[in-house]
């Protein structure tokens, strides 16, 4: 048998290095939980270190905007899980957004996506960046992807699986697409997590995610962060952090580090019950179709099995109509009709009427945000109770509207 020692941290199982990645003992006060540092400032000691520290001639804490010891604690562990060399944490997703494009593009420079993206996402990117001279293209699938690459893409940003119809794309097979044309790849892992999928390992070269969702956990904070190599998050906390400063706060990143000690227990628990609840509605008479990656015939199913260790927190269903859709969510006892996902509780919305509604008629039917879909963000419930809940407001609709 090896020793814990000779086997090494990065070869622990993912539950164990939840729990003990980046934490260790305060070294001043031996503080077993890693405190909040509430402080802006950190005092230098000496003139002579103030301008080492300035001239990067020696590491350490100087001003929170750029490092504070509890944000340190949240990247470590999340560098650790997503098993990449560093993380950068910002104060929202979209703070994270914004400095991976404000850091990595230039005018000229091309930005190839594959539609759909988180809204706030697609938002900057044609809004914003467009602003500062950069070519914004849409892509459908891998194989458009593989048309609209071209030598002058800087990044190619994607989710897996996509919001809200919980499409899968191929990891491998996009990072190989941009590789071949020397583009970087962004994979939003917010839906997946690095428990079920760490896009690292699939020649991904940035992995970022909205805390704010399953990391944190309990609906209770706003943040974001980035993974990747040194270098690359070297050149994000010199531009996007230090210059933009959507810096994360010391008391937000304790709530990450307290959720994400328990990221791989509850993402078992919303699995196993978005998995019940899809099999449930699937062939529901009520019900036109069901979205889960779980599902065998789910378009993505075989290489969600590849590349996800199980299909996610995330069901979408289609009932028809909008008047369906309405009915169905306020009949709905244990659901919480709400925006965001990955709570402890289990929440849902109607895209096309809420997070979608700005987008014009035709791109929400490309995306196929249709008005009878309903979006499911399954909590860590008894997942039998769930699926009665489902049931009890599927057979309401169902005498509201016969045939
Ligand atoms: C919520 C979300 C974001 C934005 O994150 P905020 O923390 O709300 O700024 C980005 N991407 C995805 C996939 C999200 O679900």
């Amino acid at each position: 048998m090896t020793s814990n020692s000779e086997r090494g941290a990065a070869a622990r199982a993912f539950r164990t290095r939840a729990v003990h990645a980046g934490h260790s003992p305060d070294p001043t006060t031996g503080a077993h939980v890693t405190p909040i540092y509430a402080t802006s400032t950190f005092a230098y000691g000496s003139a002579e270190r103030g301008q080492r520290l300035f001239a990067g001639e020696e590491s350490g804490y100087f001003y929170s905007r750029l490092t504070n010891p509890t944000v340190r604690a949240f990247e470590e562990k999340l560098a650790d899980l997503e098993g990449t060399e560093d993380a950068v944490a910002f104060a929202s997703g979209m703070g994270a957004v914004s400095a991976i494009a404000l850091t990595l593009l230039k005018p000229g420079d091309e930005v190839v996506f594959l539609a759909p993206l988180y809204g706030g996402t697609e938002g900057f990117l044609l809004e914003v960046a467009h602003k500062f001279g950069v070519t914004v293209h849409e892509a459908l699938d891998e194989t458009d992807l593989e048309a609209k690459v071209s030598a002058r893409t800087r990044l190619v940003w994607l989710e897996t699986p996509t919001n809200p119809r919980l499409g899968i794309l191929d990891l491998a097979r996009v990072a190989c697409a941009a590789q071949g044309v020397g583009a970087l790849t962004v994979v939003d892992n917010t839906f997946s997590t690095p428990y079920l999928t760490r896009p690292a390992e699939h020649g991904i070269d940035l992995v970022m995610h909205s805390a704010t969702k399953y990391l944190g956990g309990h609906g209770d904070a706003i943040g974001g962060i980035v993974a990747g190599s040194a270098e690359l998050l070297g050149e994000l906390r010199g531009l996007g952090l230090r210059h933009v400063g959507a810096s994360l706060g010391p008391f937000e990143a304790y709530l990450f580090l307290r959720g994400m000690k328990t990221l791989p227990l509850r993402m078992d628990a919303h699995c196993a019950g978005a998995q019940a609840l899809a099999e449930a509605l699937k062939g529901h008479p009520a019900v036109e179709a069901v979205y889960y990656p779980g599902l065998s015939d789910h378009p993505g199913h075989e290489v969600a099995r590849r590349q996800m260790r199980a299909f996610g927190g995330l069901v979408s269903l289609d009932l028809g109509t909008s008047e369906a859709a309405m009915s169905f969510l306020n009949s709905l006892k244990l659901f919480t009709q709400a925006v965001s996902l990955g709570d402890v509780e289990s929440l849902t919305c109607h895209p096309a009427s809420t997070t979608h509604a700005l987008l014009g008629e035709e791109t929400l039917l490309r995306q196929g945000v249709t008005p009878g879909l309903v979006r499911l963000s399954v909590g860590i419930e008894e997942p039998g109770d769930l699926v009665e809940d489902v049931l009890s407001a599927l057979e309401k609709v169902r005498i509201k509207q016969p045939g």
